[in-house]
């Protein structure tokens, strides 16, 4: 069985290997050659602590595994990130575990990797300025995969806490590109492509904001009740997804299903897009969303390319299991 810890990720794997498994994995499911299995997410009543398993199977790549791990929201204090995963694989042929590979990065990694997926498969070809709606943890990792899609040449962000908005600013810099703080007007005005990666339980952007043309990557809801923007943007929108049966309970689109706004026909999987077999945008003035739900297919993806490229580069460390 072979081992990668998590402090080895980061010199194995980057944003181009990322995408490249990201966007082969939904093409995957599009194509029903890779299915996601039930999500279990259990508060464990120890540590106030979330746990659960994402679990897939990947028949056209044979990636076979799951991810378990959650939130701690005590682990700061000890010095550990609240998030903690951790990825376990198994030959498909066999059921033997294959490898066991820290997920924390690689969550980050996958995450901004769909975004990026869908900004390449969905925005306008002539997008020029990315509007960023949250400044956390994942939203560097976002800002950094979405600005290698197009010439972007300007960054703008908001943030409900604007204290953190000098994380957008550093990560702006660091890319060559200015970077401004707009209120939620300006960035629906300005913005061809935008970024929402929030932790907010009530609609950030309104439908009134968004221009024609525009698209957005709404990737903070992953769980019942969260919200980033307005229901009716969806049923304005073209709307686009990692799973739909997750996006209609779990993401973006749950509340405006539950509001009769849109029906899960109205949504497409990516995949179909990368596929070829759905058009995606139709027109410059089409606006496109796509629910960033998050799949453990995705996570499956990039830990199967993490271990790959360790055994190619001859630094996979092997135990006998
Ligand atoms: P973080 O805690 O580092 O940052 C949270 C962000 O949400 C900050 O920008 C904060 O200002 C903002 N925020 C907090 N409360 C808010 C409120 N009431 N209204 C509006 N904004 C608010 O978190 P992170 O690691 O950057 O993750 C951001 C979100 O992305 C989380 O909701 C997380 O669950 C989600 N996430 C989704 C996926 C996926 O695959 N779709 C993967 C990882 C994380």
């Amino acid at each position: 069985m072979i081992i990668v810890p998590e402090n080895a990720i980061g010199d194995l794997i980057g944003r181009t290997e990322s995408f490249d498994a990201i966007e082969a994995v939904f093409a995957a499911m599009a194509r029903d050659d890779a299915y996601n299995f039930p999500v279990i997410r259990e508060a464990i009543g120890h540590a106030d602590a979330l746990y659960g398993f994402k679990s897939g199977f990947d028949r056209a790549g044979l990636v076979l595994g799951l991810k378990s791990g959650g939130y701690w929201p005590g682990n700061e204090a000890k010095g550990l990130t609240n998030h903690q995963s951790t990825v376990f694989l198994f030959d498909a042929d066999t059921g033997k575990a294959k490898a066991v590979v820290g997920g924390n990065l690689l969550t980050a990694l996958r995450t901004a990797a769909a975004s990026a997926v869908s900004i390449r498969h969905l925005a306008r070809e002539d997008a020029k300025v990315l509007g960023m709606i949250g400044a956390g943890h994942q939203s560097a990792f976002q800002m950094r995969a979405a600005l290698e899609q197009r010439s972007f040449e300007k960054v703008i962000g908001w943030n409900y806490h604007p204290e953190m908005l000098s994380r957008l600013e550093e990560t702006a810099r660091e890319a060559g590109l200015p970077f401004e703080a707009v209120d939620l007007d300006r960035l629906g005005a300005e913005a061809d492509v935008i970024i929402s990666i929030t932790s907010s339980f009530a609609p950030i952007l309104n439908a009134a904001q968004v221009t024609p043309g525009t698209h957005l990557a709404c990737m903070g809801t992953d769980t019942k009740g969260k919200q980033e923007v307005d229901a009716n943007l969806l049923a304005k929108a073209r709307v686009f997804t990692d799973e739909v049966a997750q996006s209609v309970t779990i993401g973006e689109a749950q509340h405006a299903v539950a509001q009769g706004l849109i029906k899960d026909a109205d949504i497409t999987a990516i995949g179909a897009v990368i596929n070829g077999t759905h058009q995606g945008r139709t027109s410059p003035d089409d606006i496109t969303l796509f629910d960033g739900t998050g799949v453990g297919l995705q996570d499956l993806a990039v830990a199967s390319a993490v271990v790959d490229i360790a055994v190619a580069k001859g630094v996979a460390v092997e135990v006998d299991f």
